[in-house]
C-alpha cells in the first residue's frame, strides 16, 4: 500500500525475495507525493533528530515570530496535540542522542543497500556523489556545529571541517557569497539525487519483473477480522493477499485507524523550488545546507532544487508565491548566477514525522500486516534499508541492523 519511495523500494526487495507483489497507489504514477519534491539528499550526515533539547524553545519562538524556518500553527486537531506531547517527551539530551544514533545507523545501512541496488540495476536519477556541505555563516555557529557533529563522527561518519577558503575550493560557485560564509562541515560520503526519478526508474524495473502496479486506485479501507487483515478495499475493487505492507507516508495513520491502530505520525509540511540551470555558469555543483537559514540546495543535472521550512499545517499542501520568497532569496544570494530563478517550479509536501523521528517497522496486532512508514525528514535516505529490513522481517530473517527502538 503506497507508491512513494518507501513503497516502491519495499516492492523491489519483496520481488527479489520471490514474492508476487501488487502495489496499490492512488495517484496515476508513483512518487508524486512527498517523494516528488524533496531535497534529494542521501544524507547520513544529516541524521540529527528534530526532537532535541532545543526544539521546545524553537517551537515556542515560532508562535510569536514570523518567517521562522519552523512554523508551528496551533489548531484544534487533537492528533496535533497528542503528537506534540510525545514529541516533547523525546526532547531530552539523552533521548535525542539515542534516537540520533539509531537514525544514523539506519541511514548509513540504507545508503549501503542503495549502493547494492545501484550495482545491480541501471538507474539514472541525476546522482551526484561529491558529498554534501553543511555550512555556517558565523564562526561561533560553525564551532558549535563541529562539536555537535562529533556524535556522528564517533559513530563512523566521515567529516572534514573546512574554513572559508576550503568551502570555496570545494564549491567555487559560492565565490560571490564567500564573505558571508565562515566555514563548513563537509560529509564526502553523503550524496544527492532526484528521488522521483529514482523511484520511477525502480518501479519500471519492478514492473518488468512482474510486480503489478495498480495506480489511480485509492484505498478506502483495510478490512480485518480478529488478528487477520482480510483485504484492501479501493474505490474500484477489493484486493486480497497473503500479507500486506502499509507504506502510505502521511496517510498511514488514517488508514491504520480504520483497524483500531494508532500510529504516531503527523504531517510536517515543507516547500521546494525546482529551477532550471539554463545557461547560468555559476550553478551549485554539490549538495549543501545553509545551516544558518536551514535552506538545502541540490543540483540534479540541469536543475537546482531548493528546499526549506517545517510547518504544522495539517494535511494542507497548498502554497503561494510568498511561501517561497525567503528560500528563493537565500539561494539567489548564494548563487546569483546559479539558475533561472524566474522559472522556478513551486511545490509543497508533507514529511511523515514520528515523535522519535524514527520509522515504524514490524507488525502490531494483525499477524499479516507489516508496517514500513513514518520516515520523516530523511525518508529517501532511510528507504532502501527500511525496505530490506521489512523484507527480512517478513522472511523471518534477522535484519542486519539492531531493531531496538525501531519495531512497531
Ligand atoms: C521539503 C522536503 C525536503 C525533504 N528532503 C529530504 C532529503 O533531502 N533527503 C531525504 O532522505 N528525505 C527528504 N525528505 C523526506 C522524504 O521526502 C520522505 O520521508 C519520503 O519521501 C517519504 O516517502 P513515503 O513513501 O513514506 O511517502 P510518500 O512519498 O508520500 O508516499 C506515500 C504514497 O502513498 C500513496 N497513498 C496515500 N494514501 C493512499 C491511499 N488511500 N490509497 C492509495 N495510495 C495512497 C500516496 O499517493 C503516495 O504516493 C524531504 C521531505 C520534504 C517535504
Amino acid at each position: 500500500m503506497g507508491g512513494g519511495v518507501v513503497g516502491v523500494t519495499t516492492a523491489y526487495e519483496l520481488q527479489r525475495d520471490g514474492h508476487e507483489v501488487v502495489l496499490v497507489e492512488k495517484n496515476a504514477a508513483v512518487a508524486l507525493e512527498t517523494s516528488w519534491g524533496n531535497a534529494g539528499m542521501i544524507a547520513p550526515g544529516h541524521s540529527f533528530v528534530w526532537s532535541s533539547p532545543k526544539a521546545p524553545m524553537i517551537l515556542l519562538k515560532s508562535l510569536i515570530m514570523k518567517d521562522q524556518a519552523l512554523r508551528f500553527r496551533p489548531s484544534a486537531d487533537p492528533r496535533l496535540w497528542s503528537w506534540s506531547m510525545r514529541f516533547l517527551a523525546e526532547c531530552t539530551e539523552e533521548k535525542a542522542r539515542v534516537n540520533t544514533l539509531r537514525k544514523h545507523r539506519l541511514a548509513t545501512y540504507s545508503q549501503q543497500i542503495l549502493h547494492e541496488t545501484l550495482a545491480a540495476e541501471p538507474l539514472d536519477y541525476d546522482r551526484n556523489t561529491r558529498g554534501v556541505l553543511y555550512f555556517h555563516r558565523d564562526q561561533a555557529a560553525l564551532e558549535r556545529g563541529v562539536a555537535h557533529m562529533q556524535i556522528l563522527a564517533d559513530d563512523g561518519q566521515r567529516i572534514e571541517v573546512l574554513d572559508r577558503a576550503g568551502v570555496l575550493a570545494l564549491e567555487p560557485s559560492l565565490a560571490s557569497a564567500g564573505d558571508k560564509i565562515a566555514g563548513g562541515i563537509y560529509c564526502p560520503t553523503d550524496e544527492t539525487g532526484d528521488c522521483n526519478k529514482f523511484t520511477s526508474g525502480l518501479a519500471a524495473i519492478c514492473r518488468e519483473r512482474g510486480v503489478q502496479f495498480r495506480t489511480s486506485e485509492e484505498i478506502t479501507a483495510i478490512e480485518a477480522a480478529g488478528d487477520e487483515v482480510l483485504g484492501v478495499r479501493t474505490r474500484k475493487e477489493s484486493l486480497k493477499a497473503d500479507l500486506y505492507v502499509l507504506a502510505l507516508g502521511c496517510q498511514s495513520p488514517i488508514l491504520a485507524r480504520s483497524l483500531g491502530e494508532s500510529l504516531p505520525i503527523y504531517p510536517i509540511k515543507g516547500y521546494s523550488l525546482t529551477i532550471p540551470v539554463g545557461n547560468h555558469q555559476a550553478a551549485p555543483t554539490i549538495g549543501s545546507v545553509d545551516e544558518s537559514n536551514l535552506v538545502a540546495i541540490s543540483r540534479f543535472g540541469d536543475r537546482v532544487r531548493v528546499t526549506a521550512t517545517a510547518e504544522f499545517a495539517g494535511y494542507d499542501t497548498s502554497h503561494e508565491p510568498g511561501d517561497f520568497s525567503f528560500m528563493k532569496g537565500v539561494a539567489q544570494d548564494l548563487y546569483p548566477d546559479g539558475a533561472d530563478y524566474d522559472r522556478a517550479e513551486m511545490w509543497a509536501g508533507l514529511r511523515p514525522m514520528t515523535p522519535t523521528n524514527l520509522p515504524i517497522f514490524g507488525r502490531k496486532k494483525h499477524r499479516n500486516l507489516w508496517y514500513n512508514t513514518g520516515h520523516g525528514h530523511i525518508g529517501w535516505t532511510m528507504s532502501h534499508g527500511s525496505a530490506r529490513i521489512t523484507a527480512d522481517l517478513i522472511a523471518g530473517r534477522t535484519p542486519a541492523l539492531p531493531m531496538d527502538g525501531l519495531a512497531a
